[in-house]
C-alpha cells in the first residue's frame, strides 16, 4: 500500500464534517475557518513508543490517546476542539495496524466533534505526534496564572488510576479491565473545562502528576497551597495502595491522570459542584490557595508530608 493510498483510505475523512473546514485532508495545506469573537487555541503533544507506551500496546489504544492528550489540553484552557492534525511515524505501513489506530483515533474525534484536517506521514521508529485545534471567546480562556489567596482547590475524577495500572504492567501483573482503561483510554474532561469558563479562576489538567502540576498554576499564580491528603479522590484499588504502603506518590506524582486541576472562590463553589452534577463528571475540593509559594500537603493528622519528586520529567 502506497503513502497516498494509506492516507486516502485511512485519515482523509476522519471525523464529522464541518462548516469551519473549507479544505481538508489531500491538498498542500488545510484551509479552516475561526468564528469572529473566537481566539484559536493550540497544542501538540508526541506520544514515542517505549516512552509513552509499549510497543505492542494495542493500536486502536494508541490512536486514542493520542488524541486524548491534546483534547485534555484543550479542556484545560475551557476551548471547545474543532480540528486536528496527525504527524505519524510508522517503521513499516501495516495496514492492519494503522486501520485499528485510525478506528481508535476516529471513536474520539467523532465523540467530540473533531476533525482530522491534515497531517505527515514517514517511515522511522513509531511515533504519533497530534496537534489539537479549538476554539475559546476571545479573552476568556482559563489560564494558570488567575489562582487568588483563598481560592479553594478543586480536582475531577480519580487520581492514580493510571500510574497504578502501568506498575502493573511494567511488573509483569495482571491488571484489572477498569483500571487499565484509566492508562489506555483516558476520558478528556472537555465539557467540564468548557462550562468552567468564567467559574475558574487557573486550570491545568494532570498529565505528569498533582503535585507537579497544581505547582505549575502556583508559580504561574505566585501563590502556594495547601492540600489535605485524606480529601483526595481516590479509587478503591488506589486508596488500598496507599493504605498499604503510604505511598503518596501514586495519587500525587505518577501522571498520566488526565484529571483538571482547578481554582476557584469559595463563593462559586456551589455553582461548580451543581455543574459537575449535571454533567455526571465528579470534582473533589483538596485544597486552599494560600499567599507566599510551594505546595504543602497535611496528611489526615495534620502532619506535613514531604515529597521527594513532584511529578515525572523526561529530562531527569
Ligand atoms: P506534502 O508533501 O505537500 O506535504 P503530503 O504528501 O505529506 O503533502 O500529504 C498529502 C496530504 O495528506 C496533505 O493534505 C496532508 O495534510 C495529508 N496527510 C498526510 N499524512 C496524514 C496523516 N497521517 N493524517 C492526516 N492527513 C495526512
Ligand atoms: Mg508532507
Amino acid at each position: 500500500m502506497s503513502e497516498f493510498d494509506l492516507i486516502r483510505s485511512y485519515f482523509a475523512n476522519l471525523g464529522p464534517c464541518r462548516l469551519d473546514v473549507g479544505l481538508g485532508v489531500g491538498d498542500d495545506c488545510a484551509l479552516l475557518d475561526v468564528p469572529e469573537g473566537r481566539s484559536l487555541a493550540v497544542s501538540m503533544d508526541t506520544l514515542v513508543a517505549g516512552t509513552h507506551f509499549f510497543s505492542d500496546c494495542d493500536p486502536a489504544a494508541i490512536g486514542y490517546k493520542s488524541l486524548a492528550v491534546g483534547l485534555s489540553d484543550l479542556a484545560a484552557m475551557g476551548a471547545e476542539p474543532a480540528w486536528s492534525t496527525l504527524a505519524l511515524t510508522l517503521p513499516s505501513p501495516d495496514p492492519v495496524w494503522i486501520r485499528e489506530f485510525s478506528a481508535g483515533y476516529a471513536r474520539l474525534s467523532n465523540a467530540y466533534g473533531i476533525r482530522l484536517v491534515g497531517g505527515d506521514t514517514t517511515r522511522g521508529p513509531l511515533s504519533v505526534t497530534v496537534q489539537v485545534h479549538g476554539f475559546v471567546p476571545s479573552g476568556s480562556a482559563v489560564r494558570r496564572c488567575g489562582a487568588r489567596s483563598g481560592d479553594l482547590v478543586f480536582v475531577s475524577g480519580t487520581l492514580g488510576d493510571a500510574g497504578l495500572a502501568l506498575r502493573h504492567l511494567l511488573a509483569g501483573e495482571a491488571v484489572e479491565p477498569d483500571l487499565r482503561r484509566r492508562l489506555e483510554y483516558p476520558t478528556p474532561r472537555v465539557e467540564l473545562g468548557r462550562h468552567l469558563l468564567g467559574l475558574a479562576t487557573a486550570m491545568i489538567d494532570i498529565s505528569d502528576g498533582l503535585a507537579a502540576d497544581l505547582s505549575h498554576i502556583l508559580a504561574a499564580s505566585r501563590v502556594g497551597a495547601e492540600l489535605d491528603l485524606a480529601r483526595l479522590p481516590l479509587s478503591p484499588q488506589v486508596a488500598e495502595a496507599v493504605a498499604a504502603s503510604d505511598d503518596w506518590a501514586l495519587p500525587l506524582a505518577s501522571g498520566d491522570d488526565y484529571e483538571l486541576c482547578f481554582c476557584l472562590p469559595p463563593e462559586r463553589a456551589i455553582q461548580a459542584r451543581e455543574l459537575a452534577r449535571e454533567l455526571g463528571c465528579p470534582v473533589c475540593q483538596i485544597g486552599v490557595i494560600r499567599p507566599g509559594s510551594g505546595l504543602e500537603c497535611r496528611l489526615a493528622d495534620g502532619s506535613p508530608l514531604m515529597l521527594d519528586r513532584l511529578g515525572y520529567d523526561h529530562f531527569r
